[in-house]
């Protein structure tokens, strides 16, 4: 989604322009803009800024309606609030790669094989989510923790990871 939410005013209000809220049959259901105000063609200022999610469009239209001493409109607000919502619930897009399944050591998943090395490419995830990875050995079950995954490569070929074979 790369919708771009501004703000606009008039003399005495701050509406949201922009939201994407179109959840047909509910109290949302809009087919333009949630906001009559927005869509009858009165005269109103455009905030500087854009902003890219409704959570940020809401939290900059509550600064500004308190700077400038003007109310929100209710019903931005409340498309603001349910697109917010929505976008909490939008699920994480995933960029990781892929396990191949668990790695020979427990506790590790398998993300590269290196048969002929006789060692896997393993990593786990910490539970701040945050992933770590590590050379294992097939043989021996050494666990060599990586500081990137970049550095496998370098680490294999520089050798002496694997106190317990020639790794
Ligand atoms: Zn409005
Ligand atoms: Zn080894």
């Amino acid at each position: 989604m790369d919708a771009t939410i501004s703000l606009k005013y008039n003399s005495a209000t701050v509406h949201i322009d922009g939201l994407e809220v179109r959840t047909e049959g509910s109290e949302f259901n809009y087919s333009l803009t949630p906001c009559s105000a927005l869509t009858r063609s009165t005269r109103m200022c455009t905030a500087k800024g854009q902003h890219a999610t409704a959570a940020d469009a809401l939290a900059a239209a509550v600064s500004l309606a308190r700077s400038l001493g003007k109310k929100l409109c209710k019903n931005c607000v409340a498309a603001a609030e349910a697109q917010a919502a929505a976008e909490v619930a939008a699920p994480v897009v995933k960029t990781t790669r892929q396990a191949l399944g668990p790695a020979s050591v427990t506790g590790w998943e398998l993300l590269y094989d290196k048969p002929k090395q006789g060692c896997e490419v393993g990593r786990r995830f910490d539970a701040q989510g945050k992933a770590h990875y590590a050379l294992i050995c097939k043989t021996s079950g050494t666990v060599h923790r990586l500081a990137r995954l970049s550095d496998e490569g370098q680490v294999r070929k520089t050798g002496g990871w694997c106190p317990d074979c020639q790794h």
